[in-house]
């Protein structure tokens, strides 16, 4: 073979080898942009399952269409209304969402998110109470804050650990402002992150629930907690009998005045519980 010959079989080598290579490149930048949308249709599907439990499902059927964001939404709005009906079955009911009763959640914001289940024992403690708010203070509305998804014990509403079993709900606090009551108000527009300071024996500490919110502090109304009400809250709900634990600051159940042994502090590391009520079971 003479020296053309040679030259041109190693340039047609260099061209296969450069033409793997290429093919190569573009198959490990088409699996990683897969990779890559797997992992984004993941995250969201984590998100909004966390967040509403439903919503992830949504997305996962959602993503098969061109129209994604049609889909997910009106799948999502099937899904929630579905499991007003379905949940009951399961031994979990909704509260109303709109309504103008003595008892109903702060925000549509919790009913979007299908953050407003119960087991039926303590949707009735609670109608129990807030009908004894009302008697005892006529105009007296009592709003929920997050209690349960729908369906699933061990199934956690996040950032409420133990709210899994829909034997657990948080109560806003009774606000006035220039010594009038206000009803149906809370100084935040969720109820929760609008807290009342006083002396605590929890270190500063990052890495848990307890978070202080300091910056969020100052954008909130001053209102004031209206004490009346309040020490008949711990009052009432500590008499029921279907009620296990109550958790507040020991700094606000000192400023009321009312004790019982089911009224505890929940611990450093579980959330504030100076700007809403916990019960339990
Ligand atoms: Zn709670």
């Amino acid at each position: 073979m003479g020296g053309w010959g040679l030259a041109r079989q190693m340039a047609a080598m260099r061209t296969k080898r450069s033409f793997a290579s290429h093919l190569f490149a573009a198959k490990t930048l088409w699996l990683s942009r897969v990779m890559m949308r797997v992992l984004a249709h993941f995250s969201v599907f984590i998100f909004l399952t966390a967040i509403s439990q439903l919503g992830g499902l949504a997305w996962l059927l959602a993503i098969f269409f061109r129209h994604r964001a049609i889909v997910f939404v009106s799948t999502y709005i099937v899904l929630s209304a579905s499991a007003l009906w379905i949940a009951p079955m399961f031994g979990r009911e909704p509260l109303p969402c709109l309504s103008n009763e003595t008892l109903e959640m702060r925000s549509v914001f919790y009913c979007a998110l299908n953050r407003q289940y119960l087991v039926p024992e303590l949707k009735s403690v609670l109608k129990d109470y807030s009908a004894k708010m009302e008697g005892a203070f006529p105009g007296t509305k009592t709003l929920v804050l997050d209690a349960n998804f729908p369906f699933f014990s061990g199934f956690p509403l996040l950032p409420h650990i133990s709210h899994d079993d829909g034997r657990k709900v948080d109560l806003a606090y009774y606000y006035e402002s220039d010594q009038v009551y206000l009803p149906g108000v809370t100084r935040s527009p969720i109820g929760y992150f609008a807290f009342e300071n006083g002396p605590t024996d929890c270190p500063d500490n990052v890495f848990t629930l307890r978070w202080d919110l300091a910056w969020l502090q100052t954008i909130w109304p001053d209102y004031q907690l209206e004490r009346m009400r309040m020490k008949a809250a711990l009052q009432l709900l500590a008499e029921d009998n279907r009620v296990g634990k109550i958790f507040i600051e020991p700094h606000l159940k000192l400023r009321f005045g009312f004790d019982s042994d089911k009224i505890r502090f929940q611990g450093c590391r579980a959330a504030r519980h100076d700007d809403h009520i916990h019960i339990q079971l």
